[in-house]
């Protein structure tokens, strides 16, 4: 792969998500676990992590559109994958032919879908997408009578989607817990899918018959208020590019938003907002270098960082490993300092720097 930033390696362990996907199946206790891998499967590389959860055992994959849908339908040929955006205007040659599944999320897309199949005069695969409080997308849970029988599709599953299940103990789970089996109740003999991530972990009851995760695969912490459970997947390491001693106060970087006193010492790094290092991170984050905890001076440039590293200078020269994402920083941890949650980090990961799969 081209990369014009090869002083900087971003590795991925498919190891870790495989073993992620174990853990989850563990949590489940016998349910089907499917895997979200939509946009690009959390930006870390579909066509490489999509192989890598089927050597795992999964067969029911979800992405978010058609052009995901195809992509993946290219890396694997015989598994479920069902389209979050549903089937849309002028999709459906495309649904049957690649044999995809629409999340049918409003009464038009189930028309459409309807009115296809009868002119194929063909049964089609659907998913029944209700709304249990999330008012977002969604076919309204109570509406569930409206489309219990449908005669030209074949229900594969039935799901809903949780708003606050990575907050503890949100009062909101519950109420779309109980909405999401009086949904049940019109479909008794369909699969139902209810648990992302952080839904698994709150507790058995979210469970179903198919869970559906996607950030806790790629080592984000489905229960932020706890020690995370899952492994680290992603690592960023880049190396010292430059160091420089100021024998004056200085400022450091764009807008001079960072002052240092004489004496300090500045290493500076090639990575930047443009390879996903946020500009948020800017005179907040942190990034380990030779084990030592140092922070960012000064803003994030589009493709350089600067670092305070007067505590240490001693033990650091060009050269030297900077831990940018990894096990003493997580994603986690970097979304912290930035101020967002590790989804963003994850989808924001550049693609200038060269990529390494375990
Ligand atoms: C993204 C998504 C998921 C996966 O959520 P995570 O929090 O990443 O586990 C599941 N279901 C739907 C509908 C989604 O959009």
């Amino acid at each position: 792969m081209y990369t014009s930033n090869p002083l900087t390696t971003l590795t991925i362990s498919l190891e870790a998500i495989a073993s992620n996907y174990r853990l989850i199946q563990q949590k489940g206790a016998g349910r089907e676990v499917s895997a979200v891998v939509k946009a690009n499967a959390y930006g870390l590389g579909m066509a490489e992590v999509a192989p890598a959860l089927y050597k795992a055992g999964c067969r029911r994959f979800f992405v978010v559109s058609l052009d995901e849908a195809l992509e993946l339908r290219k890396i694997l040929s015989d598994v479920f994958i069902g389209v979050f955006y549903g089937v849309n205007k002028a999709e459906e040659e495309y649904f049957v032919k690649y044999n995809l599944t629409p999340a049918i999320s409003t009464h038009e897309q189930f028309k459409r879908w309807q009115e296809y199949a009868v002119k194929i005069g063909k049964k089609l695969p659907a998913i029944l997408h209700f709304d249990t409080g999330m008012n977002r997308l969604g076919l309204n849970y109570k509406d569930a009578a409206l489309y219990k029988d449908c005669d030209n599709l074949e229900i594969e599953l039935v799901m809903s989607h949780l708003a606050c299940a990575d907050i503890e103990n949100n009062e909101k789970n519950a109420e779309q817990l109980a909405r999401f089996r009086e949904i049940k109740d019109y479909f008794p003999n369909k699969k139902m899918s209810f648990a992302n991530s952080s839904g698994v972990f709150i507790s058995e009851d979210y469970h179903f018959d198919i869970l559906r995760p996607g950030a806790a695969l790629y080592g984000i912490n489905p229960v932020l208020w706890q020690k995370n459970p899952m492994q680290n997947v992603v690592t960023l390491i880049s190396e010292v590019l430059q160091i420089r001693k100021i024998d004056t106060a200085q400022t450091v970087g764009y807008g001079a938003s960072c002052k240092l006193a004489a004496g300090s010492v500045i290493a500076t790094i090639p990575a930047g907002y443009a390879d996903g290092y946020l500009s948020y991170l800017g005179n907040k984050g942190y990034c380990f270098i030779n084990g030592r905890k140092c922070n960012i001076a000064g803003r994030v440039s589009m493709d350089l960082i600067t670092i305070d590293i007067t505590e240490f200078a001693e033990e650091i020269a060009v050269g030297s490993k900077v831990e940018l994402i990894g096990d003493n920083v997580t994603v986690d941890d970097v979304a912290k300092q930035a101020g967002t949650i590790g989804y963003e980090i994850l989808t924001s990961l550049g693609s200038r720097y060269k990529r390494i799969y375990l």
